[in-house]
């Protein structure tokens, strides 16, 4: 408890509760950090693994980049902290 904020994992521990939004594997996706403006693959973020969701933090400056809230059958996603998130289409094949 007293050491939350460096209990973190990195954004390949977020892929199973992303895979039931986003058909393509987000932790191989780029995004742009709205705070800092470091442009980093998702899988770098810093994961806090809370329930009833995830919390994803720049790895660079720990501003939030997303977070995903479990609500009964409703999966709440924010991603205000990125400007852009950047998918390779060629992995969905
Ligand atoms: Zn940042």
């Amino acid at each position: 408890m007293s050491s939350q904020n460096y209990d973190y994992l990195d954004g390949n521990a977020a892929a199973g509760e992303l895979s039931k939004i986003f058909v393509m594997d987000v932790t191989a996706a780029e995004g742009k950090c709205a705070h800092c403006g470091t442009t980093r693959r998702f899988a770098e973020a810093h994961v806090y693994m809370q329930c009833p969701g995830v919390v994803a933090r720049c790895a660079g400056c720990e501003h939030v980049l997303l977070r995903l809230v479990n609500v009964r059958q409703r999966v709440v996603l924010d991603v205000s902290g990125m400007t852009y998130l950047s998918l390779d289409t060629a992995q969905t094949c």
